[in-house]
């Protein structure tokens, strides 16, 4: 049976399982990837909307770090551990661009499940090593993360 053809709930317990799964398989693979050659992609939903001082590109924003929601502590640490490069993206379809563009050899996403999911689908062919680190609250609007679990994803070594 299709996924589409699911009931909600099992949908939703399908994603987690999915993504754990790639996220166990490629985990070693992401680990050996210099920093300097991972790129992480952020929802634009995690801004705080109000007050967000970001730098709006056509279908992302960069991070101005002006500490209103946990994007800027992300951003710091990128920073720090010398990652090519944090996107907020407005949507799934802008991430295949800036792969063609920037060639990293590693990704960190985070997002809702079911985003998480079609990324995973989405990047199947390309040689890279995804990571994934899922919503605590989902939605379009305020949504949060893990920021402790964001950090052991981007500190990820081998
Ligand atoms: S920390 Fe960054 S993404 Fe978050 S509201 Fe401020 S500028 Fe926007």
């Amino acid at each position: 049976m299709k996924l589409c053809k699911l009931p909600k709930k099992s949908k939703d317990h399908s994603y987690i399982t999915f993504t754990a799964k790639q996220n166990q398989l490629q985990e070693k693979k992401f680990a050996c990837v210099p920093s300097n050659k991972r790129i992480v992609f952020a929802p634009h939903c995690m801004r705080n909307t109000f007050t967000c001082t970001a730098v709006e590109k056509d279908s992302y924003y960069i991070c101005a770090e002006c500490g209103s929601c946990k994007i800027a502590q992300i951003s710091k640490l990128v920073k720090k551990l010398n990652y090519m490069a944090m996107y907020i993206v407005k949507g799934g379809r802008i991430i295949s661009k800036i792969i063609q563009e920037q060639k990293p050899q590693a990704i960190v996403g985070i997002a809702c499940f079911f985003e998480g999911y079609q990324a995973f689908k989405m990047l199947k062919e390309e040689n890279l090593a995804v990571q994934f680190t899922p919503l605590t609250k989902d939605g379009c609007f305020a949504t949060d993360t893990d920021l402790e679990e964001v950090k052991r994803v981007l500190s990820l070594g081998c």
